[in-house]
């Protein structure tokens, strides 16, 4: 049964436009192979939508984010904006989108691509088959948690780490979900040996679980997951955190990628799903046509497959990623470690991606990963 989808593209600042335009071109073929409908839109936000409409965030993009199926971001800020204070800055415009749309659940994979492992600083057969996918809680703990203050008289700054039962619920649910299309082993990463807030935690994961019993469930301290990861990272699956150890942990699992530029990542579970690679407009490298699209087009894949349960299409996206990688294509940020690297620009490896779409091969040939 084909699909219709309307996804707002909030492509913002830098090298945000560059990645997201080939994401698009992706998911256009995309359709015209498949038969979906994917209509797109597009609204300004951050430092081009501060140049226009005086706000990082105009009510019309909002309005336009809250009306659509999915939202599409590439990516916000630049150097001549460092001086706003910082609720005028781009930036501001993204925390505001993310709050409005109101995504509790963020889903952050750390894959290792085959061929790439020697961009990672970690030694190839640590990082040859590792495949994380992070789900971190993104609406409570210690970023929103009150009472919080810096008291300069007294010398003296306090935040709060506050979870809900129920917060723990809805973002656990989603993992243990995940998990069942996955390797079905979740790891809850918390610190119930000091914090009671992760007592609670615990305590909920445990009960959820109960929920799922084809799912394995286990408990790492965060302290030690931090070492876990770099030592022994294949032995995860998904892994379920709070907000702080979930940011934390999921940059410090980035390097197994080896670039910055490979990172989608989705925002879950709200009124609208955010989709937008992780890296940010990259002002060193904006307008030069060579950033990284790799990291926007599997966020398309992201899209795909949370908003609107395209499997296969998701599947056959990061297929398509793979064979290009396999073809030896790399995008300039890829190179370290690459032997006979056949280094692309920006729009030639949108093209070479959608080729390998296009002509893809019988699906037993593919061995994608599932974000
Ligand atoms: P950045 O992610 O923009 O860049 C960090 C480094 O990685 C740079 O050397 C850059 O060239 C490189 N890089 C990033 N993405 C790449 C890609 N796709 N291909 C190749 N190389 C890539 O982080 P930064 O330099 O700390 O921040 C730049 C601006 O972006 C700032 O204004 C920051 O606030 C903003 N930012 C926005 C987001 C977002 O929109 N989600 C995220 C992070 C930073």
């Amino acid at each position: 049964m084909t699909k219709t989808l309307r996804i707002l593209v909030l492509a913002g600042d830098g090298i945000g436009l560059e990645v997201t335009a080939e994401a698009v071109k992706t998911l256009q073929d995309l359709a015209e192979i498949t038969g979906h409908t994917f209509q797109f839109d597009q609204a300004p936000i951050g430092g081009v939508a501060i140049r226009v409409h005086g706000a990082p965030l105009p009510p019309q993009t909002l309005e336009k984010a809250l009306a659509s199926d999915a939202v599409l971001l590439g990516a916000v800020g630049g150097n001549e904006f460092n001086s706003l204070p910082p609720d005028r800055r781009p930036e501001a415009g993204l925390l505001q989108l993310r709050n409005a749309l109101g995504g509790f659940a963020n889903l952050r994979p750390a894959f290792a691509w085959p061929g790439l492992a020697g961009n990672s600083p970690l030694r190839p057969e640590v990082v040859e088959g590792v495949d994380i996918l992070f789900v971190r809680e993104l609406l409570g703990g210690l970023y929103f948690g009150q009472p919080r203050a810096w008291d300069k008289e007294a010398n003296a700054a306090w935040n709060t780490m506050r979870y809900t039962r129920d917060e723990v619920v809805r973002v656990a649910k989603v993992a243990f979900e995940l998990a069942q299309k996955r390797r079905k082993k979740v790891t809850s990463v918390d610190k119930a040996n000091v914090l009671e807030v992760s007592q609670l935690w615990r305590a909920t994961v445990t009960e959820v679980a109960e929920q799922y019993p084809d799912v394995k469930l286990e408990h790492q301290y965060v302290d030690a997951m931090a070492m876990h990861l770099m030592n022994t990272p294949r032995d995860f699956d998904v892994v379920l955190t709070e907000n702080l150890f979930g940011d934390i942990l999921s940059d410090e699992a980035a390097v197994i990628t080896g670039s910055l530029g490979m990172l989608p990542s989705a925002t879950v579970g709200g009124k609208v799903n955010l989709y937008e690679p992780v890296h940010g407009s990259a002002p060193d490298i904006a307008g030069k046509g060579v950033a990284n699209p790799l990291g926007a087009i599997l966020t398309a894949a992201m899209l795909l497959r949370h908003s609107a349960g395209l499997q296969e299409e998701a599947d056959a996206v990061e297929a398509a990623v793979r064979r290009v990688l396999d073809q030896g294509y790399r995008t300039m940020d890829l190179t370290r470690g690459a032997v006979s690297a056949k280094v692309l620009p920006t729009q030639d490896m949108g093209k070479r991606v959608r080729e390998a779409l296009i002509a893809r091969s019988a699906p037993a040939e593919y061995e994608p990963s599932r974000h």
